[in-house]
């Protein structure tokens, strides 16, 4: 599990050591990292499976290659003691291992047997008795999966709620639980032959797969369709996880057919953790518990990965990633002051900057509940504690009803420090930047933002962008010509508001639309939305690649009244498309123009597509076809932006590509592909996610190039 960032060497004097020992933990500056959750080793996994072994079945087992980390740490450093296993002290068989330079378990803090560590038991939800323990919890868990119950279970950094993935009414009712209405689930296969009976597997996904961070990777369907569609409504991918602990492959042993394994959370609050929580939570809902005795310290939800054109990209990082430590490119004052940045409020993920390395915390998730925020404060100050950072300054995103901006701002003024605001946009390219360690007198790049509403530094709200930037200043050069956000926020849930007011803006009164529009949204209050438009009442300009990609899908009648998730629309549009191009000759893009704003902003404006798609839905054209048409007009579009900004620029600039519509696997590939044929240099994020969980990473790098421009500001 190492990872070499540095080689020093220092002369030693004096005869060499005869042993190599590890002393006592002392007091001092804590400069180690703290070391991500691992999944089971093969070794551990040879162990769990030989009856002569005395680990033989223990769901426990681990050693200093796999298991738990930063899911069971209190404080730092990482000795038992400061972990949820200190209550488990070693049994004599287990304590001779932990001393024993030559055995794997050397050192290993949660190392554990059957005699000494953590028990498994399953309750049921009547009573909450426990009704069965260890080898028979786990037949009888089983048994009731294969029954068609729902089962929460504990795993490494939070609940899962699990059943059978072939079981359409154990989904419906899941989804019940969930409050979920079409948002996909993840599944869980007992090896990669389960998943590559359902799913196609590359070797690069199956390496992913069985990496000892063991995410959740997205893998596309099998047109074969063996799986209830109710799993991933509309959608031709579905996220699959292996079992990583010992606990889960005892108890996906004899299944040959996926296990649904979603978060145990109910609607947009945090997984849960604890056991009295799960229980209060969940008995009137589930049918047993499957669960044991190791504390979960931190919550660490499972990460998400995908593969474009064979690289991987983290969607969402945690379990197995974070914490995820970097040290700072070249060029950044090693003696910088400690920070703290607060993220954004969606896919909220934070990070500390201290003596010369960046860490990005585990993806926290959505802030606006009460609880999230809790959470939220609650894993800063943990973090602060784990790592000793005493910030010198805050940093956070320039939106001003972001809470995190809100939060921070109350802190700094608590703390008596200054705080940095950082523009949504330029936080992300600043992100993809130092992901690639791009010194901090990097000339400046061209970077592509794709992305849904992110707030400028003057408070306007952009959406898709073009910045010539560096890591101190951005310049906007280009960007998509705005519409109205007909309903303020409900055009973020119903694209056919998007559609509405793009169809305005095109052809103006609605008698003067082509009829098939006409007829599309016959039943909308549109005369209403239009004179709300007209009066400035709720509708402010927005430049949104979503809003645009929602659009779209609502000619195609995807998600068109409303979407339950965010991003639905555009990801089901990206299917349709992705389907399409898989079983057809690719064709012509819809062409969109590129039109000149009177402060020389250049703009795309996509006028052009309506007409077109008009003809082709009256040509009784499929919505694959349609989608994949769009989706190429927009790569094609922005390469040609980017190729006539560079024209005029001293120097070929790199190119990078940020924002969440860079999740969209196939625009990221189209464009840099495109943007490679024409010669560019093109940065991606692959390690942090393109999406709100990079930005902190962002803001820091921005903050830090900053203060080191003006080093005489900051006071004692
Ligand atoms: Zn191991
Ligand atoms: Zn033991
Ligand atoms: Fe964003």
């Amino acid at each position: 599990m190492a990872r070499i960032d540095q080689v020093l060497s220092h002369p030693i004097s004096g005869a060499v050591p005869a042993t190599f020992t590890i002393i006592p933990s002392q007091p001092g500056d804590m400069r180690t990292s703290i070391t991500p959750d691992a999944g089971l080793c093969l070794n551990c996994r040879e162990e769990l499976f030989d009856p002569i072994n005395r680990r033989y079945r223990y769901g426990f087992t681990n050693c200093t290659n796999c298991g738990p980390r930063f899911s069971i740490i209190e404080a730092a450093p990482y000795d038992r003691c400061n972990t949820s296993m200190r209550r488990f002290p070693l049994c004599d068989t287990c304590e001779i291992e932990y001393q024993s330079t030559g055995d794997r378990r050397f050192h290993a803090q949660p190392t554990a047997c059957a005699e000494c560590g953590p028990s498994l038991w399953l309750e049921v939800s009547d009573n909450n008795n426990v009704y069965a323990r260890d080898d028979s919890a786990i037949s009888d868990a089983q048994a009731r999966l294969k029954g068609g119950e729902i089962l929460a279970v504990k795993g490494l950094g939070g609940f899962h709620l699990a059943c059978n993935a072939l079981d359409k009414n154990a989904i419906t009712r899941l989804r019940k639980i969930k409050q979920r209405a079409s948002k996909p689930f993840a599944v869980m296969c007992r090896d990669l032959d389960v998943a590559g009976k359902y799913c196609e597997l590359s070797s690069s996904e199956a390496d992913l797969l069985t990496s000892s961070a063991a995410p959740i990777v997205l893998l596309t369907l099998k047109p074969e369709q063996l799986l209830p569609t109710a799993i991933a409504p509309g959608l031709n991918r579905l996220g699959v996880m292996l079992p990583y602990t010992p606990l889960h492959t005892l108890l996906m042993e004899c299944f040959d057919t996926p296990i649904v394994m979603t978060s145990g959370n109910r609607h947009s609050a945090p997984q849960v953790t604890d056991n009295t929580q799960a229980r209060k939570l969940f008995s009137d809902e589930v049918d047993a518990f499957l669960m044991h005795d190791r504390d979960i310290t931190n919550r660490v939800d499972d990460s998400l990965v995908q593969l474009i054109d064979g690289t991987p990209q983290v969607l969402r990082l945690a379990r197995g990633y974070a914490p995820m430590a970097t040290p700072l490119p070249r060029g950044f004052d090693a003696n910088h002051p400690q920070l703290l940045a607060f993220g954004g409020d969606n896919k909220n993920a934070f990070a500390i900057a201290k003596a010369g390395t960046v860490v990005l915390s585990q993806h926290i998730g959505q802030l606006g509940t009460v609880e999230s925020l809790s959470d939220f404060e609650k894993n800063v100050q943990l973090y602060l504690k784990l790592f000793e950072v005493l910030p010198a300054k805050l940093v956070s995103d320039s939106h001003p009803a972001y809470r995190s901006s809100q939060i921070a701002a109350a802190m700094a003024d608590a703390l008596d420090i200054p705080m940095d605001k950082v523009g949504h946009h330029h936080a992300h390219a600043a992100a993809c930047m130092l992901e690639h360690r791009l010194e901090s007198t990097h000339p400046p790049v061209l970077a592509l933002i794709q992305d849904g509403i992110g707030a400028a530094v003057d408070g306007s709200l952009w959406g898709c962008e073009v910045l010539y930037c560096d890591y101190r200043q951005h310049q906007r050069l280009a960007s998509v010509k705005p519409a109205a956000l007909l309903g303020g926020d409900k055009a973020a849930t119903e694209p056919w508001r998007n559609l509405l007011a793009r169809l305005h803006e095109t052809y103006g009164p609605h008698d003067a639309w082509p009829a098939m529009y006409q007829k599309r949204l016959q039943d909308k209050p549109l005369d209403v939305l239009i004179a709300a438009k007209e009066a400035g009442v709720n509708t402010p300009l927005c430049s949104s690649a979503g809003r645009l990609f929602d659009a779209v899908a609502a000619v195609v009648d995807i998600c068109s009244e409303r979407q339950s998730y965010e991003g639905e629309a555009a990801m089901k549009l990206q299917a349709a498309a992705e389907i399409w191009l898989a079983n057809n000759l690719t064709p012509l893009p819809y062409s969109m123009n590129i039109v000149r704003a009177s402060d020389q902003l250049l703009l795309v404006d996509p006028i052009p597509i309506w007409d077109n798609i008009a003809a082709d839905v009256i040509a009784g054209a499929h919505s694959g076809e349609i989608a994949a048409k769009f989706h190429l007009g927009w790569a094609t579009v922005w390469c040609r932006i980017v190729e006539r900004l560079a024209a005029n620029l001293p120097e070929r600039p790199a190119i990078v590509l940020s924002g969440g519509a860079f999740q969209n696997r196939l625009l990221a590939s189209m464009l840099s592909k495109d943007l490679q044929l024409a010669g560019f240099h093109v940065l991606q994020q692959s390690l942090t996610p393109a999406g709100d969980g990079g930005l902190a990473l962002g803001q820091i790098a921005i903050s830090l190039a900053r203060s080191d421009r003006e080093p005489d500001t900051q006071q004692e």
